[in-house]
């Protein structure tokens, strides 16, 4: 969570890899972005935008939507573990 240089590159950046999947840690087949809404507890400051990005192995990203908010409480808690909230 700490590696956001390549958060925008394209997959040519020589530091690009998938991250292994969030939720369950097996190799990451997908990547996505999560953007904190204001409710969130990792939301940004006011004015500020944050972009997360994580990965996803092939079965939790084929079941993303109905993952969707053990993905986000996966994301926020680690994001307190690293003092990052
Ligand atoms: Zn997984």
């Amino acid at each position: 969570m700490s590696d956001t240089n390549c958060a925008t590159a394209a997959p040519s950046c020589p530091a690009w890899s998938p991250k292994p999947c969030v939720l369950c840690g097996r190799p990451g087949a997908f990547e996505a972005l999560y953007f904190p809404g204001e409710n969130s507890p990792a939301a940004p400051p006011p004015g500020k935008g944050r972009i997360i990005l994580y990965g996803l192995c092939e079965y939790c990203g084929t079941h993303r939507r109905m993952l969707m908010e053990v993905i986000e409480a996966r994301i926020e808690s680690e994001l307190r573990a690293s003092g990052a909230i």
